[in-house]
């Protein structure tokens, strides 16, 4: 082997998994077991106390999901990653290792609307308190710091009309306030954007979507970038003290810059319980082999989209950070150069009522409440995702009454416009 790095694709295929060693197979196994079998009494011991790496029960960890961790992990830049069921349990299992009852985060006002229902009710009963900021004005986060923040949450590409987020002047403002900052990756994928590049601490994905890519399979993943010194000032006990369930180690001072991840596994995932089928780790693994060819397809046909809709007679406004005149674009040229991602939103001159009639008329577009997908998708956000919103606040976050929400697909661009053109036309 040269002493070459491998680049981004061949870590796509490659990353994490080997012939296996008993049977040859070349394709990653679907080790579908529960547990594993310990050599003797000390290895078991020794598992358990967190002296030795290993198999225990899937709950806590599994080959085939391992695997996955690995790649992603390599993929994003990160030290380690843990993969677990969905999107969401990644967030909760993030937050429960940083958070106490009564602390605060702030989070961009710009997110997936299931993310906005999280934080909003599950994480306040949990004494967990979300305080909004806005992704397009960077004092608004520096002006939510309290004594009690403990974390910022962004998206790289943000929901639901693909804006791009400033990471790195919203991680200097995380640095400074001396708290993590948490990027949820998912509408861009690290083949367009990688966060740890820009400052992130940790990145979250919901793996369900263009990871997997092929709408078959729900999972998520957490990964850590090993940057953040989790001892300072006793904010983040989780990390820094004693463990009573582990003989009394300190993850930070025992696992060093994958301390993080470790925490998430031994103590969130185990606890919450929210593990990973290893067989929705192989679907996903699959889709992953084929994410840089995917992703390139879903952005330059969402380009196309886009212009022809720029130009449609029927259309108000097109919010698309690949196009040149798009208030995103400065930065879509700087943080994704590849492509600005496949979802984004635009608006009918016909308001509500024409929102709903297009999503009835297209054909080969599904609507639905998905992104990410090899098929191409629709929804009205006012009437979904966002629809527990009141109206103010669905405007503010992108999801007003006009708005319909695309995801491209990797069907031919001819095909996607043709159905387009004859439902605006109807
Ligand atoms: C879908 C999604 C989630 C939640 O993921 P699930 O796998 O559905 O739990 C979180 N963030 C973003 C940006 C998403 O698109």
């Amino acid at each position: 082997m040269s002493d070459r790095l491998p680049g981004f694709s061949t870590l796509a295929v490659h990353a994490g998994a080997q012939p296996d060693p008993t049977t040859g197979a070349r394709a990653t196994p679907i080790y579908q077991t529960t547990s594993f079998v310990f050599n003797d009494a000390d290895h078991a011991a020794s598992l358990f106390g967190l002296q030795a790496f290993g198999n225990i029960y899937t709950r806590i960890g599994n080959p085939t999901n391992a695997v996955l961790e690995e790649r992603v992990a390599a993929l994003e830049g990160g030290t380690a990653a843990l993969a677990v069921a969905s999107g969401h349990a990644a967030q909760v299992v993030v937050l429960q290792q940083l958070l106490q009852p009564g602390d605060e985060f702030i989070a961009a006002r710009k997110l997936y609307g299931g993310s906005i229902n999280q934080f909003t009710h599950a994480f306040k009963s949990f004494g967990w308190n979300v305080v909004w900021a806005d992704p397009d004005d960077i004092a608004s986060f520096e002006r939510a710091v309290t004594p009690r923040t403990k974390v910022i949450f962004i998206e790289s590409i943000a929901n639901p009309a693909g804006s791009i987020t400033d990471i790195e002047a919203i991680s200097s403002v995380a640095r400074k306030a001396g708290v993590p900052l948490i990027v949820d990756n998912t509408l861009a994928s690290p083949y367009l954007i990688r966060p740890i590049d820009h400052g992130a601490d940790i990145v979250v994905h919901s793996l369900t979507k263009f990871l997997g890519g092929h709408g078959n399979s729900l999972g998520g993943i957490i990964v850590d970038a090993g940057t953040f010194d989790w001892s300072t000032g006793g904010k983040y006990p989780m990390l820094s003290e004693p463990r009573p369930e582990y003989h009394g180690i300190r993850l930070q001072e025992t696992f060093g810059n994958f301390a993080f991840a470790i925490a998430c596994r031994v103590l969130g995932l185990r606890d919450l319980g929210p593990a990973l089928s290893p067989f929705n780790a192989f679907m996903i693994l699959t889709g992953i082999e084929t994410l840089p060819l995917r992703m390139q397809k879903h952005c330059d046909n969402a380009k196309a989209v886009a212009e022809f809709l720029a130009g449609h007679p029927a259309v108000a406004s097109v919010n698309y950070a690949g196009l040149a005149s798009d208030k995103y674009n400065q930065l879509a040229r700087k943080y994704a150069p590849r492509g600005a991602g496949a979802v984004f939103t635009f608006s009918l001159k016909g308001g509500y009522d024409a929102g709903v009639n297009l999503v009835s008329k297209l054909q080969l577009f599904s609507h639905l409440a998905n992104v990410g997908d090899t098929r191409s998708l629709v929804i009205h956000p006012a009437s979904t995702t966002h629809s527990q919103l009141d109206d103010a606040a669905k405007v503010k976050s992108g999801a007003g009454p006009d708005v319909v929400r695309l995801s491209i697909g990797i069907e031919d661009k001819e095909d996607l416009i043709a159905d387009l053109e004859q439902a605006l036309s109807a």
